[in-house]
């Protein structure tokens, strides 16, 4: 009610100020009356609090980012650790839904496949892709290409991303190369490169090796943020430990990867006017 309350003030506002004679460039009306639109669309942030204190701390501070986002009350993010409270309708309201640092349980996996395969976007990060022979879930290989985790640095370090496609949306405003806070990186059995659908967009530089202290990479490919072509949706392996969210230039990465997934919503693209 508050938040109808607040766009039906804009709204007169804008009236208003139009009525008044008030000579703002046209440009400015415009942004007025997309204000009275908000908010355009929601989120749904997925995450778990039954895992390692790391992950948990990515996906607080990555719930206050997003939710951070939301000023102006230009969309809506609910949080949940229970997919499977909601219904698949209830689901298919949400334009997207961010896995901070977890898949979807057993049960879930079901109602996650259907959201997917039928439009739904997906914004994942971390341990959303973790995947070992005991996950038990072909679904979600072909979804992220990327097949059973292979190895990773440790401890968390930082490490020097480049860029594989400089002009797409998620990457076009980004430098060629740049410093990622430290992670946990994760390197996979299957090179995702060689997966037809799949397109890479920013790798883990072979400068960075040998990468880790105790556990050590020593080489191979190492792609860090991919799509798959076949659905609405990204993955980042970004998402270890506390300092996730304090770098501008990967803030601005995770969100030209949410404005691409959402901007591509079957039912119409909520940004455009
Ligand atoms: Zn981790």
């Amino acid at each position: 009610m508050k938040s109808i309350l607040k766009n039906l003030t804009l709204f007169i506002v804008s009236i208003a100020m139009v009525a008044c004679g008030n000579h703002q460039p046209k440009q400015e009306a415009v942004r007025e009356a997309n204000y009275a639109k908000a908010p355009r669309f929601k989120l749904l942030v997925y995450f778990n609090d039954h895992v390692e204190l790391a992950h948990q701390q990515f996906s607080h501070q990555g719930i206050d980012f997003y939710q951070g986002l939301t000023v102006g009350e230009g969309f809506i993010v609910d949080t949940t650790q229970t997919l499977s409270k909601f219904t698949y309708e209830q689901l298919a309201e949400y334009n997207t839904i961010i896995c901070l640092n977890t898949s979807p349980s057993r049960s879930e996996r079901e109602l996650f496949e259907k959201y997917m395969e039928n439009g739904g976007g997906w914004v994942g990060y971390h341990a959303a892709a973790y995947n070992d022979v005991r996950t038990e879930w072909p679904w979600l290989n072909q979804f992220l290409g990327c097949a059973f985790f292979k190895c990773n640095n440790w401890p968390p370090q930082p490490a020097l991303l480049e860029l594989d496609v400089k002009d797409h949306p998620v990457t076009k405003n980004l430098p060629s190369e740049f410093v990622a806070p430290a992670s946990e990186w994760y390197q996979w059995q299957n090179d995702v490169r060689n997966e037809p659908d799949i397109e890479v967009l920013v790798s883990l530089s072979p400068k960075n090796y040998p990468l880790g202290l105790k556990d050590v990479v020593y080489g191979d490919d190492f792609p860090v943020v991919w799509t798959n072509k076949r659905y609405r949706m990204i993955y980042l392996n970004m998402g270890h430990g506390d300092v996730g969210y304090t770098d501008a230039t990967q803030n601005l990465l995770y969100i030209n990867a949410l404005r691409w997934i959402v901007s591509r919503d079957p039912n119409g693209n909520p940004f455009d006017v």
